[in-house]
């Protein structure tokens, strides 16, 4: 079982090539991210490549069926690895000039293995949002993009950029008109293409029909969520008539394109209020995550649904983004070890047979997954009952990182469990 409206979001994402403008495509569902083709006079310009030679190549077929120019550059918006790793299968073996943002970098990418990080940990947690291993009935989507797509060559075909913008520019792909714009959004190396004769706008990841992802539960440094709503703002103020994302269908209209992204705006921004708020009156960063939801104005905008990022999180981001870990509480200056606590709560609830009877009778899932930790810490073979919370939880969650989270750490837990008894 899934939630209903995370089912019927993957319309987001069904395969499909859809024209733009003249000469002028986008090719959706093929990979998590979509891929953008310009045809100018003589040449083909790629906007962003993928994140698998194999999707690259089942979209270069489609778009050799338009047109049979050579492309002759590709650009990128962001540095984020399901964009860039297409590139080998668009250049063809060409010399192809690939332009990017000055500041490009991703906050995928590793640092030196010479330096401590816990890269280990951002690789499992990748895998478990992106539910790598699930089957196609547990992994609904990626709340960005199909979870049904090819993984032949994922993360394979990265080509660096060749072309440093410096500054935002006018550039002319062969015919077409473009200016380069930076906007710091899902990344602070976002470069949008922006089309002002045709009106098209290519934002990358600053918009897609979703609520932005504005903390990744894989990990992620603070994303500037004011940077981002200004960028929103930008948008708006060109005017656009279409707008291809780097994820989900296009937007056609310049009053749809207004309200989408508007309200995007509008919705991160309620996020930093709410969430100053709470802080400054000296709530706990529970209380605060625990009680935000979207304003009566936005909350019926289906683009705003919680597929990809989620409200709750982004609050607690945004505190750790401002003002880092501590939360004014100075109780939480200190800690307790896990089992420590475990023991304590132990001893409240008359025992650890006082813990196990939470899970037969009481009916909150979090309540009793935070049991579960508390009996896990206590060497308690409660992995099972873990699973099967987890297993419940993602049947009603509309985000699709935490459902793909929910099922992939259960069969961690379940195959722990097997693994034991084999031993
Ligand atoms: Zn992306």
């Amino acid at each position: 079982m899934a939630h209903p409206d995370l089912l019927a979001h993957r319309a987001q994402f069904e395969k499909s090539i859809t024209r733009l403008g003249e000469g002028i495509y986008t090719a959706v569902g093929y990979a998590a991210s979509n891929v953008h083709m310009i045809e100018g006079d003589s040449s083909i310009t790629i906007i962003d490549t993928s994140e698998s030679t194999k999707a690259a190549e089942n979209i270069l077929a489609e778009f050799q069926k338009l047109s049979d120019k050579p492309i002759a550059r590709i650009i990128y918006t962001h540095s984020h690895r399901d964009h860039i790793s297409g590139a080998t299968v668009f250049a063809q073996g060409r010399d192809v000039p690939i332009l990017a943002h000055h500041g490009f970098k991703s906050d995928l990418v590793a640092v030196s293995d010479n330096v401590p990080a816990p890269n280990m940990a951002l690789g499992r947690r990748t895998q478990a949002q992106f539910g790598i291993g699930l089957s196609g009935d547990e992994r609904v989507s990626l709340g960005c993009g199909p979870g049904d797509r090819p993984m032949q060559g994922l993360g394979a075909g990265f080509l660096p950029p060749t072309q440093v913008i410096e500054a935002e520019c006018d550039i002319d792909l062969d015919g077409v008109l473009a200016r380069l714009i930076f906007a710091p959004g899902e990344t602070a190396d976002h470069m949008m293409v922006w089309l002002p004769e045709q009106r098209i706008l290519f934002p990358g990841d600053n918009w897609y029909y979703s609520f932005p992802n504005l903390y990744a539960i894989r990990g992620t440094a603070y994303r500037d969520f004011i940077a981002w709503a200004n960028s929103l703002d930008l948008i708006a103020g060109l005017g656009a008539e279409v707008m291809a994302p780097g994820h989900t269908n296009p937007v056609f209209g310049a009053e749809q394109v207004q309200e989408v992204v508007t309200t995007t705006r509008d919705a991160i921004m309620h996020v930093v209020s709410h969430t100053a708020a709470g802080m400054n009156a000296g709530q706990s960063m529970d209380d605060i995550a625990a009680t935000i939801s979207l304003p009566d104005h936005l909350v019926d905008k289906p683009w705003l649904g919680e597929f990809y990022g989620k409200l709750s999180w982004s609050a607690r981001a945004y505190a750790v983004g401002t003002l880092g870990w501590y939360d004014g509480n100075p109780t939480h200056l200190g800690c307790l070890s896990s089992r420590s606590r475990a023991e304590k709560i132990a001893a409240l609830a008359g025992g650890i047979e006082g813990l196990w009877d939470v899970l037969k009778n009481d009916d909150d899932p979090q309540w009793k997954l935070e049991v579960c930790d508390h009996l896990i810490a206590l060497d308690q073979p409660a992995e099972a009952q873990k699973a099967e919370l987890l297993t419940t939880l993602s049947e009603t969650e509309i985000n699709a990182t935490a459902r793909n989270t929910y099922l992939w750490e259960a069969k961690q837990l379940l195959s722990r469990i097997s693994e034991g008894s084999d031993t």
